[in-house]
């Protein structure tokens, strides 16, 4: 674990043209900042003595108006420089963090948690914004305040005064600070917990209508207080280390007041000092008072977004398993795919969920994948998506092993019709042009009557162009199965992948897709996956796939013949209907 600071360290050095200026301008803020007590303590020695004239009055009016005059506009173009700064950091770490999640794979998403990632991008990132703003602001500020003020106690006041009265607060910050460092493992721990509770409420949000659906409202809230009190559990063991500390300090402070007024009378008596010098100095030893606790808390802070940067760090360091090489080869269309012995175990499964996978597929075939649920159908067919690696064996694309691939390209190759749909707040024609933002009208067109969604959008308010309501409100579940399958084929890939597509659709939609499929895609690869045996008859190779094996393969009318999984179900179905 490094200091943020040097975790920052690029950021300083690409805007130390900026940074240079404004800590110049924050010493000057704060050595000005000391002048008035200074002038005040000339003032009461000038009136004591008898000296004062309308002259040196006048002077020192002035001066007291001037200086937080200066001050003040000072501040003003610090403050700009300094927010323009934290805006910027933000905005870099913001987006570096989203490029490196857009170039992450399915294990690094198993991995991380929604509700953590989202964490990591809004709470750690503003401590570390301000990090490197406030609190530096702050250690510079309050540090040289310190500085300057006991410099100017000694040299035009008393240095055995100074020594004297300030030489107790080192020592009792040193002593707390050991305490606060503390602390630190309980924030670690609290930052966890919040990340939590976010996710819980994430949930929540998005499970709503299921929530409401089941009536399960009350026992939600349970499980969300649950998760808020385990938040405010995690807080307070800070807060008792700030309890402790705050008192604490008082107490020592006061004994350096009691110092300074103590000696500083013997000191007048003895003519060392004069009564100005005294007023002086005590305002000095006041103003201290601030300074020296922030620049305590400043310490824990920086600690805090110590933790914060390590966190967001944690993210930008992790490895996509899945990532292009430097010699990532192109690939725009294929003509076979092999796979080779593959078998594929998720991330964090004990258990390989396909085992030992051969088959061969060519450019222009249909191919329909059967079995019961879970058996690992759609495992198989996404491992043309590139979302792992394989655990064993080996994918071919043209004797080309798949991962030697550009990514980008082999994802290009497919369009993937997902059992879930995933509509957006958009209308309709942009929610199938998500397949292809470059899409032509024509090949809008094409798509969507390919995928025999033509006849829905005639009676949709505002046809093409109507809103999908939220998470796809507005259509039935086999309206949201279609237009999923035109955005598929709105980019005409080479191979088309049905997961399941057809579930909600009845019959003779059905038909018309299969028969659509055979019309407008010839010589591009169709993979079918379905509960229906009706959607794949004409197909040219089916795999019957039990419990992650392929036990079956064949036409429709060769797998009739045999004996096994797929006449069983095939007899079942014709005779249920
Ligand atoms: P099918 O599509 O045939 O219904 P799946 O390929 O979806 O089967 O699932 C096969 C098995 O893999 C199931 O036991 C399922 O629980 C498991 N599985 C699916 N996705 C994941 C995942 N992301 N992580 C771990 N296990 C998974
Ligand atoms: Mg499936």
């Amino acid at each position: 674990m490094k200091n943020i600071y040097s975790k920052l360290k690029w950021f300083f050095q690409k805007e130390w043209k900026r940074y240079v200026p404004m800590l110049f301008l924050l010493i000057t803020i704060s050595f000005i900042a000391l002048l008035p007590a200074k002038l005040l303590g000339l003032a009461i020695d000038t009136i004591i003595s008898g000296g004062l004239t309308s002259k040196t009055l006048s002077a020192l009016v002035i001066g007291l108006i001037a200086l937080p005059l200066a001050r003040y506009l000072l501040s003003m173009v610090y403050n700009y420089m300094m927010n323009y700064e934290g805006q910027k950091l933000t905005y870099e770490l913001r987006s570096d963090y989203l490029d490196h999640l857009f170039s992450m794979d399915s294990k690094f998403f198993e991995t991380y948690k929604k509700g953590d990632l989202i964490s990591r991008v809004t709470n750690d990132m503003d401590a570390m914004t301000i990090a490197a703003t406030s609190l530096l602001e702050s250690l510079v500020f309050n540090f040289t305040n310190i500085v300057f003020a006991i410099l100017i106690m000694g040299f035009t006041i008393s240095w055995k005064l100074t020594i004297i009265s300030v030489s107790i607060m080192p020592i009792g910050l040193t002593i707390l600070n050991i305490i606060r460092f503390k602390k630190r493992k309980y924030v670690r721990i609290h930052r966890e917990i919040y990340a939590e509770m976010t996710e819980k409420v994430l949930e929540s949000v998005e499970g709503m209508k299921v929530i409401h659906a089941y009536v399960q409202e009350e026992d939600d809230l349970k499980k969300q207080h649950h998760a808020i009190e385990r938040d405010i559990e995690s807080w307070r063991y800070i807060v008792r280390f700030e309890n402790w500390f705050n008192p604490l300090f008082e107490v020592i402070y006061g004994i350096a007041y009691i110092l300074a007024f103590g000696y500083g009378t013997y000191l007048i008596i003895n003519q060392e000092i004069s009564v100005g010098e005294l007023v002086t100095f005590v305002s000095y030893v006041g103003m201290l008072m601030n300074p020296i606790i922030s620049m305590s808390s400043v310490f824990s802070q920086i600690n805090n977004a110590t933790i914060s940067v390590d966190r967001y760090d944690e993210i930008m360091q992790a490895q996509a398993e899945v990532h292009d090489d430097s010699d990532s080869i192109p690939i725009l269309d294929f003509h076979t795919i092999d796979f080779k012995n593959v078998t594929f175990k998720y991330p964090f499964d004990r258990y390989p969920v396909i085992k030992n996978i051969d088959f061969q597929i060519h450019l222009g075939e249909t191919i329909g994948v059967v079995g019961p649920t879970g058996s690992g159908k759609s495992t198989l067919i996404r491992q043309l998506l590139r979302e792992f690696n394989v655990t064993g064996g080996e994918i071919y694309i043209d004797d080309v092993p798949i991962q030697e691939y550009k990514i980008k390209d082999v994802r290009n190759l497919v369009g993937y019709v997902p059992q879930e749909h995933m509509l957006f707040k958009k209308p309709v024609n942009e929610n199938i042009l998500i397949g292809n933002p470059n899409a032509r009208s024509a090949d809008l067109d094409k798509a969507v009557k390919i995928a025999d969604f033509e006849k829905d959008i005639n009676f949709l308010t505002d046809g093409i162009r109507t809103m999908v309501g939220e998470a796809g409100n507005t259509l039935s579940g086999g309206q949201k199965q279609r237009l999923s399958i035109a955005r598929a084929l709105v980019k005409d890939p080479q191979i088309l992948i049905l997961d399941d597509s057809l579930s909600a659709v009845d019959g003779t939609t059905e038909r018309n897709i299969i028969d659509h499929l055979k019309e407008f895609r010839t010589g591009k690869t169709n993979i079918i996956v379905t509960h229906r045996f009706s959607a794949i008859r004409d197909a040219d190779q089916i795999f019957v796939l039990e419990k992650g094996v392929i036990t079956q393969r064949g036409t429709h009318s060769e797998l009739l013949k045999q004996d096994g999984w797929y006449k069983n179900q095939y007899i079942q179905q014709i005779t249920m209907n």
